[in-house]
């Protein structure tokens, strides 16, 4: 038997779920969240409730987007001639934030990796040929991970490109030669990065 109210002991069920949450925080969490008002409280499970309705994927380059359309998508606020390729829709929010890339975006969503069944046919590389090709697009920018699932998923779409009358496809120098990371780099290496980007 818990030793908590049963809709308590549901809550933090929820909030151990979060990443980096344990009993302690989570019971932290929820005893903070009794000391709200209804409004705030209200405003809360809104958001909440709504987040799958309000931010959906652009079905063009994957990224999060608002009803009214695609920001990153949007041709007259963005260079069509580069195209960045990513991993995940918060890889292009670090990008965004070093100011340093206009161009357009593709989100892979997944990496290669063969043990965890991982295969090509997940990275929707047909989409992004079609896209390449119907926007002229020069540059294809590989920001990956510095790792073996990020090293096999950029030697794999180089591949597929070589067909491609692209002028160029480059690949960030992160400055860490390996298991280098979005996660653990700053916007000052990201943009340095990205000026020192390599031809693949
Ligand atoms: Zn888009």
């Amino acid at each position: 038997m818990s030793k908590f109210p049963a809709h308590l002991t549901s809550l933090l069920g929820f909030l151990r779920k979060w990443p980096g949450v344990g009993y302690k925080t989570a019971e932290r969490y929820a005893f903070h969240l009794l000391n709200w008002s209804e409004h705030e409280l209200d405003q809360l499970s809104n958001l909440i409730r709504d987040i799958k309705k309000k931010i959906l994927s652009c079905p063009d380059c994957h990224a999060f987007m608002e009803e009214s359309g695609c920001h990153f998508c949007n041709l007259s606020l963005r260079d069509p001639s580069m195209l960045c390729v990513i991993a995940s829709p918060k890889d292009l929010f670090a990008l965004e934030e070093t100011r340093a890339f206009k161009g357009i975006y593709y989100v892979l969503g997944s990496l290669l990796s063969p043990l965890q069944n991982r295969n090509p046919s997940l990275l929707g590389i047909d989409h992004l040929k079609e896209r390449i090709s119907r926007l002229h697009v020069q540059e294809v920018i590989i920001a990956l991970d510095s790792t073996l699932e990020g090293d096999a998923t950029a030697l794999y779409i180089k591949k597929e490109l070589d067909s491609l009358p692209l002028l160029k496809v480059s690949r960030l120098a992160f400055g860490l030669p390996m298991n280098s990371s979005f996660d653990f780099i700053d916007g000052g290496t990201l943009s340095k990065a990205l000026t020192g980007r390599q031809r693949l």
